[in-house]
């Protein structure tokens, strides 16, 4: 089988920088999308890719040698983020593909997707390892619930979080003409799959694809970064097409801003395949700025700048925390609002009546925060006729029960003395 691929990614329009990157060597193909503070999203995409290496022709089992680099490149990227102050709580997402004849081996961790174009049909072959995701299959979120969801972006899974990350695996059998599509957040949440597919459709050439669904993603708004993967598949006797774009490249993206040539990053061509790519990826100029060193701390120490703010993405355990901390306040709230209320008391009117009320002489969205707490048979009316006692249906304020039922019984006694008062 013959692959031709196209690749590109764009910083989109309203991020700063782009902390996606992708990787297409022949046949080896990924696209990550990093997260952290500072440049730490830039180093942990990058690093996990140049912790992929090129399988060997043939080797025993392809699929099993790609995970294990992904789990390196796990740890990889966890050390290193801890080991850096700028880079503390750095992770990306990796979704990888190897070639092989025939087969296809994926390796997936994260909220970038594979999709499969086949006889008309768009699939998603990966899961999102998202919150809303895991609500969608729990049934507490459609998905076009989740589509729209604000907190779609928080992810369950990443590399470069936890000592240890399950990598999800899937072996697909190739077919001549299928279209396989790695692509990061910045397209999916986008641009529509319906729409996607379309593009896929009416765009044969897979430059001229890429391209487009880039443009999509950016007219859409271009939220996010936006990294996008084309692999179309041929028969091997199907060939004579321009060489160009079916060539092993090794790319990473270009950091520079959006306006440079899309073909502006770097291109190696003629590795030897077993070789760790690292040898390429370090082709690229390191990001600029000093690098904190793990032993040597204290230049960083003196007038240190705030540590950087956690990834967005992987802080779904302090958005819980946060809301278990608004829960408490609000019950805190409640419960001191409460006792408040109960403690309050005034005199008022109940069914024309003069009665003690226990709590404030109000309304709350909707629920009285008073009730009855004795009845007189005093006349309310009679009472607001007396001049103190006129506001006697908003409630004159008492101390204490006792308090109130010393003013029912000065209400009692000044209608006695009243000319025509009840007694
Ligand atoms: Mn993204």
């Amino acid at each position: 089988m013959k692959v031709r691929v196209a690749a590109r990614t764009d910083i989109g329009r309203a991020r700063q920088r782009n902390e996606d990157a992708y990787l297409v060597h022949e046949p080896l193909f990924a696209v990550a999308d990093g997260m952290g503070g500072h440049r730490g999203g830039d180093v942990a995409s990058s690093m996990a890719l140049e912790s992929l290496s090129i399988p060997e022709q043939d080797s025993a089992d392809t699929s099993a040698a790609l995970v294990e680099d992904i789990k390196e490149a796990n740890r990889r990227v966890l050390e290193r983020g801890e080991a850096e102050r700028d880079l503390r709580g750095m992770g990306t997402t990796l979704t990888a593909v190897v070639t092989e004849g025939e087969k296809a081996y994926l390796a997936h961790v994260g909220d970038s997707r594979a999709y499969l174009l086949r006889d008309g049909s768009l699939q998603q072959l990966t899961e999102d390892h998202t919150l809303v995701q895991r609500m969608v299959r729990e049934g507490r979120l459609t998905p076009e619930e989740a589509a729209h969801h604000p907190q779609r972006s928080i992810i369950t899974r990443a590399l470069g979080v936890e000592d240890e990350v399950p990598v999800d695996q899937l072996t697909l059998d190739i077919h001549a003409g299928d279209r396989l599509l790695l692509c990061t957040d910045g397209l999916t949440g986008a641009v529509s799959k319906q729409r996607i597919q379309e593009v896929l459709e009416q765009e044969a050439d897979p430059d001229r694809a890429v391209e487009r669904l880039v443009e999509e993603a950016n007219q859409a708004g271009g939220d996010d970064n936006i990294t996008v993967v084309l692999l179309d598949f041929h028969d091997d006797q199907a060939v004579g097409e321009d060489e160009g774009s079916g060539r092993t490249v090794a790319v990473v993206p270009d950091r520079s801003p959006p306006s440079s040539s899309r073909d502006a990053a770097p291109r190696q061509e003629g590795f030897p395949r077993g070789e760790p790519l690292t040898a390429v990826m370090s082709a690229v100029p390191a990001p600029a700025g000093a690098v904190a060193e793990p032993g040597a701390p204290s230049k960083e120490e003196a007038p240190s700048p705030p540590s950087p703010a956690p990834p967005r993405r992987i802080r779904w355990k302090r958005v819980l925390l946060w809301v278990a901390v608004a829960i408490v306040l609000v019950v805190g709230v409640l419960v001191g609002g409460r006792a408040y209320i109960d403690r309050q008391w005034y005199v008022g009117v109940s069914s024309g009546r003069v009665a003690i009320y226990n709590g404030i002489p109000t309304k709350a969205l909707g629920y009285r925060l008073s009730h009855v707490e004795e009845t007189t048979d005093i006349d309310a009316a009679s009472a607001e006729r007396l001049q103190p006692y006129r506001d006697l249906a908003g409630g004159i304020t008492a101390r204490s029960l006792n308090d109130a039922r010393t003013i029912v019984a000065r209400i009692r006694g000044d209608l006695a003395t009243q000319p025509g008062g009840t007694g």
